[in-house]
């Protein structure tokens, strides 16, 4: 499917944000954009997931329309302590510092096909961390899908064996 208008002008180039260096990909305007999450579904259509599993935060709007769009449910990786049951906790490094996601212990069951979905992949230690996660469950991570790809950084070796489908790539 192609975009009535091309997708990369609703994405801002904001520098030094949140951290000088950083050149921030910012996404909001794509948010805004009703073809945005229709050109995110096409590729993982045929993937049948049973579960959606959405990154803390901008992974929540995504990948909860994306469920919806597979007619599967979607469960939240959210930043440590806001879960309220017992969690599986992964640590990973960011392109500006250090974090973690945790998903509930009883998330998945074995036999589970878990699409991962975020906004975009930059190093791929988020991603990486939900993947580890889905596997801690029992339950199979089956592709990462994320709305851009920052492709000069090695985001797909972090992930080594999860397919990667991403619809802008930088
Ligand atoms: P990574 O772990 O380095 O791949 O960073 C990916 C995470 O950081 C995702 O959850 C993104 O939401 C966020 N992120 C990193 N760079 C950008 C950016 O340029 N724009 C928006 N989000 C970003």
């Amino acid at each position: 499917m192609s975009p009535t208008t091309p997708f990369n002008s609703f994405v801002r180039d904001v520098p030094d944000f949140p951290k000088e260096g950083i050149l921030f990909r910012d996404i909001t305007p794509l948010l805004a954009n009703a073809e945005a999450v229709e050109a995110m579904a096409q590729p993982v259509l045929a993937l049948q997931p049973t579960h959606v599993l959405g990154l803390e935060s901008r992974g929540f709007i995504f990948g909860s329309a994306l469920a919806q769009k597979l007619g599967v449910g979607f469960v939240p990786a959210r930043k440590p302590g806001k879960l309220p049951m017992a969690t599986f906790n992964e640590s990973y490094g960011l392109e500006y510092g250090s974090d973690a996601l945790e998903i509930h212990t009883d998330a998945f069951k074995a036999g589970d096909r878990v699409l991962i979905v975020d906004d975009v992949m930059a190093t791929g230690g988020t991603a990486a961390a939900a993947q580890r996660l889905v596997q801690r469950t029992g339950a199979q991570p089956l592709a990462l899908t994320v709305f851009i790809e920052l492709t000069s950084l090695p985001g797909r070796e972090k992930v080594e064996g999860l397919p990667v489908f991403s619809v802008l790539r930088y």
